[in-house]
């Protein structure tokens, strides 16, 4: 990704998603994290250049750092600790936003930019070290599950198959703007915790553990937008994301 690519033929889009994403690989892996932000979307821009090919930029949330504002719309600016830990991915995805505008605006590039918000759905890692991948698996391990803090920060969390049909609609519209992508439906980890003990039926309850430094403490996407520009907005509840998701990671674990 950091390297000249070369690709024959024609291309009618390019869709930039390469990054690690969960806070346990990008902590794990800064510089390549950094790189692959800056001069990933470099060379990916390059050659959405080169094939007059249209080109999405998979930006996040985490844009907003650990934002100010609440709900979060586009047009907030955010609040980035660019020297803490998570800066290697906030900055490396802002950089990435700034140099995906630089091109459309020097280069006439056909671009768009999607805000990601917490997603989740089958074929995660049961690795992955986000919460929802976790919390799973730990619940139907029998484990308590491991809340980080006291739990009261908050998250809203997308089902993949929503995400997916935002993008696509977003990728489809002529939308240069960035547009967030989520499922503004807000709880505490706390809470979070709670419905999956509750839904897997795992009554080995809770463990607190600390917070990771620049944790942030509210996330929630204002949708606004892309309700208005996209016609889109979630379908599929939470109780019904996760019906779908367990069973994946209960055949994964040997359950
Ligand atoms: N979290 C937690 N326990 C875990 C993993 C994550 O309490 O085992 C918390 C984490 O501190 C954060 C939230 O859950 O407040 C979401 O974390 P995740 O790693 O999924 O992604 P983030 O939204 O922070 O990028």
């Amino acid at each position: 990704m950091t390297n000249y690519i070369f690709i024959d033929g024609p291309l009618d889009a390019i869709l930039h998603f390469a990054s690690p994403a969960s806070p346990v690989d990008y902590l794990r892996y800064p510089i390549q994290t950094l790189k692959v932000g800056a001069l990933g979307t470099h060379k990916t821009l390059g050659l959405a250049k080169a094939k007059g090919a249209r080109y999405l930029l998979a930006s996040t949330s985490e844009v907003y750092g650990d934002p100010l504002v609440h709900p979060q719309s586009e047009d907030y600016w955010g609040n980035v600790n660019p020297i803490g830990p998570r800066g290697v991915y906030d900055e490396a995805k802002r950089f990435a936003e700034a140099m995906t505008m630089a091109y459309h605006r020097s280069h006439g590039l056909d671009t768009r930019i999607v805000r990601i918000f917490n997603t989740y759905g089958p074929r995660m890692r049961i690795n992955d070290g986000r919460v929802v991948p976790n919390f799973i698996s730990q619940a139907l391990r029998g484990e308590p599950l491991t809340v980080y803090g006291d739990g009261s920060q908050t998250r809203s969390f997308c089902y993949v198959d929503d995400l997916i049909d935002g993008i696509y609609r977003l990728l489809m519209s002529d939308e240069v703007e960035p547009v967030n992508i989520g499922n503004p439906h807000e709880m505490t980890i706390l809470q979070f915790a709670e419905l999956i003990n509750e839904m897997t039926g795992n009554t080995a309850g809770i463990r607190f553990e600390p917070l990771p430094v620049d944790d942030p403490k509210v996330r929630q996407p204002d949708i606004t937008k892309a309700r208005r520009i996209l016609g889109w907005e979630p379908k599929i509840s939470l109780e019904e994301g996760l019906r779908r998701t367990i069973p994946y990671f209960r055949e994964r674990l040997g359950l």
